[in-house]
């Protein structure tokens, strides 16, 4: 079915062909139109299946299909999400598939500056892209006005759920307006999830895609069988393959994600972190970086990766097994996006991650195949800590070294300085590596307006404020010649 089949208006479809989509994906055939009618929706889908773009095309035609009831450049959209890349990652699509129109747009997320954001508010941004925590400080400043708010979007309400946002999202949702059409999105229907949208949400017709839970399934999975102590010298062995050209490393803690990496810069493999011990605009040098394609493994934690879409990743590994199948699911939903293939590989250590491991595949309904390593030795490997930074490379925003692009891409997420941070030698310890083990565009048929209060200034109560979303971050360099 093409897009033009789906009611979109030519403005959008031709952004949407210049996006290089030929035909919508599942989840897009089925939310276009219920979003379009003015429904209420309920998507369950993960992220990979081209979720944003099933609700941003059709709110982009309901706004764009008429002005605001108030004949005031405000707010009409707004989109929570959990985490700033992600923010900032819809807010993208939002452009990509917004460049026809006349629509303003801004994002409100915490690690930055509140001026520009409020600048843009007072500005008259139409749509919204929103974290939780930032989102409420502006809101009680008075800052934010819902009178003309058509749409509100609530994008991976599972995690904001898991991330503590539940007394965040209930203020938001409260504020608005209640004629509005809301739209929430999760890549599990929980029973939590299901008691949120009875609360949030009115008479919502439900899209869902793939089987309940279960991972892309374009993603090749499989597990390798290993001690702790020799994760890191698998991980070494296997990046020998030149074809994991983008791979996504998953390390439970901020702590072994810099461990990883050490090790990887030391021994020339270009590395960057995505944790949150670094500032935003880290983190978003070392995504672009890795988007670009300058780094070629990014070591990043759950929250941190939560969402991000980065176009390519030929790999996902699990260095750490994560406990919860949830996690895995997300986790591995980062490759194989949008029907490419990629691969999941998990390392699996004996008692609790086999314990997971099992709990993992009941879960997803299918085992896992397990894999032996052609010709691994771990002994061949040096996995001695690297313990030593280079400061240099932690500071400002130039979280990347090298002079010179590597032979994975050409524009740096963040040029300069020197990377390496001990130039591949083995940290003082002598001790073996560690594991990284922690320590409305409603149409004219849409409900009548007649219920709908003014929001008014949203009301300011001290209470309930989750802590801001965890700060995720980066770190990086660039393969050495
Ligand atoms: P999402 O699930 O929204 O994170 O989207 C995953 C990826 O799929 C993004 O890189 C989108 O640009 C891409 N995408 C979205 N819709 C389509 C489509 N109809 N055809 C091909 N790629 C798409």
């Amino acid at each position: 079915m093409p897009f033009t089949a789906l009611g979109l208006g030519p403005k959008i479809t031709k952004a949407v062909r210049e996006a290089g989509y030929t035909e919508p994906t599942p989840i897009q055939t089925k939310a276009i139109p219920a979003v379009l009618r003015g429904s209420d929706v309920i998507g369950v889908a993960q992220t990979g299946t081209g979720k944003t773009a099933a609700f941003v095309l059709p709110i982009l035609h309901n706004l764009s299909s008429h002005g605001a009831a108030s004949g005031r450049r405000t707010i009409r959209a707004l989109i929570v999400a959990p985490t700033r890349e992600l923010v900032v990652q819809i807010e993208e699509n939002v452009r990509k598939y917004a460049k026809h129109l006349h629509l303003k747009i801004a994002t409100v997320y915490g690690g930055v500056g509140e001026q520009p954001q409020i600048a843009a508010l007072r500005n008259g941004a139409e749509i919204v892209v929103a974290t939780p925590g930032r989102l409420i400080d502006l809101m009680d400043q008075g800052f934010v006005k819902y009178d003309d708010l058509e749409v509100a979007v609530l994008d991976e309400a599972d995690r904001m759920l898991d991330m503590g946002f539940l007394p965040a999202m209930r203020r938001i949702v409260r504020a608005l307006p209640k004629d509005r059409q809301t739209l929430m999105f999760s890549a599990t229907l929980s029973k939590e999830i299901e008691q949120l949208t009875g609360e949030f949400l009115r008479s919502p017709e439900t899209v869902q895609v793939g089987k309940r839970s279960n991972p892309a399934e374009t993603v090749t999975q499989f597990v390798y069988e290993v001690p702790a102590t020799a994760k890191l010298a698998l991980l070494m062995h296997l990046l020998k393959d030149s074809t994991m050209d983008s791979v996504l490393v998953f390390s439970r803690t901020k702590h072994g994600a810099d461990k990883i990496a050490r090790k990887l810069i030391a021994t020339d493999v270009s590395t960057a972190t995505l944790h949150s011990n670094r500032s935003q605009s880290q983190r978003l040098a070392a995504l672009k970086a890795f988007k670009a394609g300058t780094v070629r493994v990014l070591v990043a934690t759950d929250i941190a990766a939560r969402g991000i879409d980065v176009e390519g990743i030929s790999h996902v590994i699990n260095f750490d097994f994560p406990p919860q199948p949830e996690d895995y699911v997300h986790r591995i939903g980062r490759t194989g996006r949008a029907q490419a293939i990629g691969d999941a590989i998990s390392f699996v250590t004996p008692g609790d991650d086999m314990t997971n491991l099992r709990a993992l595949e009941r879960f997803i309904s299918r085992g896992i195949p397990r894999k032996v390593a052609e010709g691994f030795d771990p002994k061949a490997y040096d996995t001695t800590p690297v313990l030593s930074y280079r400061p240099e490379q932690e500071r400002g925003q130039r979280p990347y070294g090298g002079g010179r692009p590597s032979s994975h891409g050409s524009r740096p997420g963040g040029t300069h300085s020197s990377s390496r941070p001990s130039s591949g030698r083995p940290g003082a310890s002598g001790r073996p590596a560690s594991s990284g083990r922690p320590s409305s565009g409603r149409p004219s048929s849409g409900r009548p307006s007649s219920g709908r209060p003014s929001a008014g200034r949203p009301q300011v109560s001290s209470a309930s404020r989750p802590a801001s979303s965890p700060r995720p971050d980066s770190r990086g360099t660039r393969r050495r010649p």
